[in-house]
């Protein structure tokens, strides 16, 4: 599928807000955003006013992003949202929250979204007991997600138990065997990115 490859922090400076996509780097005073807070190119710093429409565009953008997902498959995603009840901008973060890469990022397995897709591409994790390798798969309350077996031994995972401590409150942490279980929806409050979703609502309502 086609992806984003080139560098990272480019993305954020675009958006001009830290996305977090570099792991341990981003809280650091390496962080692209922090030393250079201006968009890429030679015109970066001279960038104008945004329309509205500019404005909807670059948050749908920033949002996509923050979570690795394409064109396509957040389009897909909006329109789930739309068909489920409530507000379809909460709808629409809380399914990006309980995709699988996520879920394995908010366990604190992952430093990144980046990192922790590419480790369920690689089949290190299992859903509910059975091998799960698609990192946008929709989890849904009760399910549990743990590093299968054969990868519990590597140093990598090992080395994460502290981390998986700090897990949000909707998945509930079982450090010893490196897995998490959805106890709850995330609520709105639990999605710590400053995204103004009802600008996406309005883009895609155009
Ligand atoms: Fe790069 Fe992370 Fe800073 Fe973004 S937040 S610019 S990915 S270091």
């Amino acid at each position: 599928m086609a992806r984003y490859t080139g560098p990272s922090c480019r993305l954020c400076r675009r958006e001009g807000k830290k996305l977090f996509l570099k792991g341990d780097r981003c809280y650091t005073d390496k962080c692209a955003v922090t030393k250079r807070a201006t968009a890429p190119g030679q015109h970066g710093a001279r960038r104008g006013k945004l329309s509205n429409y500019g404005l909807q565009l670059r948050e749908k953008q920033m949002v996509k992003r923050a979570y690795g997902v394409i064109e396509g498959q957040f389009r897909e995603t909006y329109e789930r949202a739309n068909k489920l009840n409530g507000i379809t901008g909460d709808n629409l973060l809380r399914l990006l929250e309980l995709r699988l890469d996520n879920v394995v990022f908010r366990m604190g397995m992952a430093s990144s979204r980046k990192e922790a897709r590419q480790l369920v591409n690689h089949g290190h994790f299992t859903l509910n007991g059975k091998k799960a390798d698609i990192p946008s798969m929709t989890l849904s309350v009760g399910d549990i997600v743990a590093v299968k077996e054969g990868s519990l031994s590597s140093e990598k995972f090992k080395s994460l138990q502290e981390k998986a401590a700090q897990a949000p409150k909707w998945i509930q942490a079982d450090i010893e065997k490196l897995a998490g279980k959805v106890i709850a929806l995330p609520d709105r409050e639990d999605i710590d990115l400053p995204i103004e979703e009802h600008l996406i609502i309005e883009l895609y309502s155009r």
